[in-house]
């Protein structure tokens, strides 16, 4: 073989993957082949603006130069030594996280999966040992149209079909109340306050289709869990790091989660790397042997995750997004004023959601985000009419109205 990267077309790699691969995602057709900051590459050398971001795993940008650098050198050094030794990336990691998030503990896991199951762990765990709950019957609450990720006791309490249907037999110990009723938390606390270890929720329903919940919401949901003594768990894999115009969205109410579950940004996309977050009065039920994982607080992790962080703060990206995002859902408005295919912009920072004139399962939210593709800006729809925009938040206001241009263009230019 030759040295020149691209042999094949997009249709080749495409087929690869359908006769390869498991079949469990279905992508848009373009086949990736390099990133740089808002900016991929297809293998045919076309150019477009990223409006995913991974699912807001690259909110500080592809291939971020400091990122890179840190991985490269770091992965030069040290990788991998398990947690059976100690390590000297783990410890200044630990510091810089805890003390940017105001927690006194964090402890390290990999995907956005692992940690919930770390958080649901803990928060069992502290419920019969702290608050003295008994013969294994602690519940969590979580909200209807959740997305937590993808393991078989996440899975349990999901009440998306695709995600739930034939992987039982399920884990109990869940309770599903609405989002964005705090009266159903209420009522749940009320009736079984005593028996209630943790309430799960995602500040934002990002999968759900960008669910911004009424503004206190998130405020009263906390309040009444330190009234019935319950943890308030905040599921910020997708809304943390900078992603809605603060640090963690939950700023956003000025509430401080008992547990705290990072993700997807935490590394800038370069690898996997979660993490939960809480204080020494509940992470102090996890003795030795308890909870772990091999890869979970590695030094190229470690290292990945601290240049990650410093990148979010070094460029202001809590600012930009705040500040971005508004510019986006005003000029967005002004272009659902001109088009009956598009009715509503909803978010937070730069996670937005533009809501289809269609019927649930119609394919007009997927065709254009095919137009759109063929226009330069790649964006997947999240649930049947619903497109999620979240570009990575290094965006320029100047290369953000770019953008908003060719939306523009592809939604007034767009027949169903
Ligand atoms: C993506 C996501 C997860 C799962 O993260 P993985 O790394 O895919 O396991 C969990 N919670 C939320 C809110 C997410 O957006």
């Amino acid at each position: 073989m030759s040295s020149s990267k691209n042999h094949h077309n997009t249709q080749y790699y495409i087929d690869l993957e359908d006769r390869c691969g498991a079949h469990n995602y279905h992508p848009l057709p373009v086949v990736l082949d390099k990133g740089e900051g808002v900016y991929v590459w297809d293998v045919e050398g076309k150019r477009y603006y990223d409006f995913l971001s991974a699912y807001s795993a690259v909110n500080q940008g592809h291939s971020h130069p400091k990122i890179v650098n840190a991985l490269v050198e770091q992965a030069k050094v040290l990788s991998l030594t398990s947690r059976a030794f100690y390590n000297s990336k783990l410890g200044v990691y630990e510091e810089k996280i805890t003390k940017l998030l105001g927690f006194d503990k964090v402890l390290p896991m990999n995907s956005g999966a692992e940690a919930v199951e770390t958080a649901i762990k803990l928060a069992r765990k502290w419920s019969y040992e702290v608050k003295k709950i008994h013969g294994n019957n602690a519940k969590i609450i979580v909200c209807e149209n959740n997305f937590h990720g993808r393991t078989t006791t996440i899975v349990s309490f999901s009440n998306d079909k695709d995600a739930h249907n034939n992987y039982g037999p399920f884990t109990p110990g869940f309770i599903r109340i609405p989002y964005d009723d705090a009266d159903a938390l209420q009522k749940v606390l009320e009736e079984e306050g005593d028996s209630i270890a943790g309430f799960l929720v995602e500040p934002i329903q990002g999968e759900a289709g960008v669910y911004v919940p009424t503004d206190g919401y998130l405020k009263t949901a906390y309040e009444l869990c330190k009234r019935y003594n319950v943890l308030f768990i905040a599921d910020e894999v997708q809304t943390g790091i900078a992603r809605t115009g603060k640090l963690i969205a939950c700023h956003h109410e000025d509430i401080q989660p008992d547990i705290l579950i990072l993700g997807k940004a935490l590394s800038g996309g370069m690898y996997p790397v979660s993490a939960v977050l809480a204080n020494n009065d509940i992470m102090k039920v996890i003795h030795p042997g308890q909870h772990g994982s091999t890869f979970g607080g590695n030094p190229l992790a470690c290292a990945v995750a601290c240049a990650a962080l410093d990148v979010v703060q070094e460029e202001h990206l809590s600012d930009k997004a705040e500040r971005l995002g508004k510019i986006f859902r005003e000029e967005m408005g002004k272009i659902i004023a001109k088009t009956d295919l598009v009715y509503d912009v909803r978010g937070k920072g730069l996670l937005n959601a533009i809501l289809i004139n269609d019927i649930q399962d119609s394919p007009t939210a997927w065709n254009l985000c095919l137009a759109l593709k063929e226009n330069g800006l790649l964006a997947k729809p999240t649930h049947g009419n619903i497109i999620r925009l979240a570009p990575p938040l290094v965006i320029t206001e100047e290369q953000l109205r770019d953008c908003l241009s060719i939306i523009e263009k592809t939604i007034l230019n767009f027949k169903k």
